[in-house]
């Protein structure tokens, strides 16, 4: 259990568990023990068990069940994805992305770059939205995929995936997105999206961790990242995580059942945090455009604080929130996305992004506005007084 006065703001990091999905997934970590590939019923009750997680996974994005690919996590779905494409032909081998993506998608073109690919990095503006007349030019006859997120993890920005598919789709060119933020929060239908890969992942939707999905559309041809064994429809081998497989599927389930809750409920937390911070701290500004946004997403900048001291205030005070993304946390760098949307490095460093989620109650925000514009005004304090 997490301790009871804990406030937990940090759900585009992680998310609680919901009870009801490890009751689910629990018999497959100690009874139901089959390799879902053997032949025998002991093992084939685990393969029917996946199936089901499948067509649960398909039915919250709304697409066929074969074209679920269960992975190890959001990460490898995605560089999974590049992978395929790059593979395809030879005469493409050149991408086009984002400056603001997840660093499995950054460092994963990084790294290709370094290995001679052209990569195309599109910017955002203030708000965090690309031009997608710069997106038109930047699609070329060697364009192997276009890899742009549906939402950012940082802000919460949702990029117009619906338009960007069809001027991607026009060219001929393959289009993966990262929906990993997207998935439980807004509804999704792939079944008319014309998106070739998604990607999208258990904990960041009340599941464990370390298990993923790549959609794979039904008639976009793949290469497989991992060779081996002929599971997943020869899409990616090694002996299923049955259990987290089981867990993400009743995951997708609940979050089919709380979307609605999402957009009015979880929204309402968010709007009631973000319009109480506003209000009561001086020189408090919400970074991202907020007419195209998550949900759960505030990200806040506040004048004249640093992001890592007010992170360890906050958490003295048992509230978990965030500076960037979890895996820049640590390092000195301001947040990527931040500075893409033209922002200074002091108004990135000045940055926190609180997310919420179907756990979080009204008395959480409550408590949140009491501690948050102490925290605030005893850091300008201290900088004042320096
Ligand atoms: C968390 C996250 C990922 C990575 O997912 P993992 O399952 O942790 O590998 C990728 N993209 C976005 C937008 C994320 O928020």
């Amino acid at each position: 259990m997490q301790p009871s006065d804990l406030i937990y703001l940090d759900n585009n990091a992680t998310t609680r568990v919901d009870p009801a999905v490890v009751e689910e997934m629990l018999p497959y970590l100690t009874e139901r023990y089959g390799n879902p590939s053997s032949g025998y019923r002991f093992g084939q009750q685990v393969g029917k068990a996946i199936e089901q997680a499948r067509e649960r996974v398909a039915g919250l994005v709304g697409c066929e069940p074969s074209e679920i690919v269960f992975t190890s996590c959001g990460t490898e779905s995605t560089n999974a994805a590049i992978h395929s494409a790059l593979l395809m032909d030879r005469d493409r081998q050149h991408l086009v992305t984002t400056r603001v993506e997840h660093s499995a998608t950054l460092k994963h073109c990084e790294t290709l770059a370094k290995r001679g690919h052209e990569i195309t990095w599109l910017g955002v503006d203030e708000r965090g939205q690309i031009d997608l007349a710069e997106l038109e030019r930047a699609v070329r006859p060697d364009t192997a995929l276009v890899t742009v997120m549906w939402a950012n993890n940082e802000t919460g920005v949702l990029f117009p995936v619906h338009e960007i598919v069809e001027i991607v789709r026009n060219k001929g060119v393959l289009f993966h997105t990262d929906a990993v933020q997207a998935v439980g929060k807004i509804p999704l239908a792939l079944r008319d999206a014309k998106i070739n890969f998604l990607s999208l992942s258990g904990h960041k939707l009340h599941g464990p961790k370390g298990v993923g999905v790549l959609y794979v559309n039904r008639r976009t041809k793949f290469a497989p990242y991992l060779i081996g064994g002929g599971q997943e429809n020869g899409k990616r081998a090694g002996t299923q995580n049955v259990a987290g497989i089981v867990a993400l599927g009743k995951g997708c389930e609940l979050a089919g059942e709380f979307l609605e809750h999402e957009a009015t409920t979880v929204r309402g937390l968010r709007d009631a945090f973000e319009n109480g911070v506003l209000a009561r701290v001086e020189g408090a500004r919400v970074n991202g455009d907020r007419d195209h946004r998550l949900p759960n997403t505030s990200n806040l900048a506040f004048d004249g604080i640093d992001s890592e001291s007010a992170l360890m205030l906050l958490d003295q005070n048992d509230l978990c929130c965030s500076s960037g993304s979890a895996c820049t946390t640590g390092s000195v760098h301001a947040s990527h996305v931040l500075k893409a949307m033209g922002f200074s490095d002091d108004r990135a460093r000045a940055s926190l992004r609180f997310s919420f989620s179907r756990f979080n109650t009204v008395g959480e925000v409550e408590k949140a506005l009491e501690i948050l514009p102490k925290v605030i005004g005893k850091l300008r304090g201290l900088s004042a007084a320096a």
